[in-house]
């Protein structure tokens, strides 16, 4: 009898420390991409998965000049919506975003304060002049999610081009990689959840 209290107390507490995976729709995003990525994401990493509402893009983050949006900024908005510091929230925008170094971005992460953000900007044919194939955006920014969430479950990011995990800087490579974590990559996001 002892011995069952203990192994139910030891789930529960298993429970409550369980990291939990927040996406949140920013602005005037697509929300059955978001709803699709939210249902997905979760058993990947072995989450329960909150969709917020939405939020704001904030008007912070705009630079008028770019025509762009600070991700930092982004980042720190993204953050004051964490309950608690195993919340893992992602933001999903259509906005084009930057860094100082970084002319545009398709997505970013911060390992410290476990927030991360997508862009559908670049993910979109249209970026391209190309008519839209709706059939390729959510993939990629399914890949990419995984991608930047990655990042907030401690993986570096992975050499292998059929790796999910594949840092991606061309359109091209993200089409080709696969939705899924390589073996190395798996071992390792076993380890931290
Ligand atoms: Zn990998």
């Amino acid at each position: 009898m002892v011995a069952r209290t203990v192994s139910l107390l030891l789930n529960r507490n298993m429970g409550i420390l369980k990291p939990k995976i927040v996406v949140v729709p920013l602005g005037d995003v697509d929300f059955m991409l978001v709803n699709r990525l939210a249902t997905d994401i979760g058993p990947v990493f072995n989450c329960s998965v909150d969709i917020l509402k939405g939020m704001k893009m904030p008007v912070e983050a705009q630079n008028v000049i770019r025509d762009q949006y600070y991700a930092i900024v982004i980042l720190s908005k993204l953050e004051r919506v964490k309950a608690n510091s195993r919340e893992k929230v992602i933001g999903v925008c259509e906005e084009d975003l930057y860094l100082p170094d970084e002319n545009s971005i398709l997505g970013y992460a911060d390992i410290l304060s476990g927030t991360a953000v997508v862009s559908l900007f670049q993910l979109r044919h249209e970026f391209y002049g190309l008519p839209e194939d709706e059939a390729k955006v959510y993939p990629r920014l399914y890949k990419e999610a995984m991608h930047q969430t990655a990042h907030l479950f401690n993986l570096s990011e992975c050499r292998n081009p059929k790796c999910v995990n594949y840092y991606s800087q061309l359109m091209l490579d993200i089409d080709n990689k696969g939705g899924k974590f390589c073996d190395i990559c798996r071992r390792q996001l076993t380890g931290h959840i």
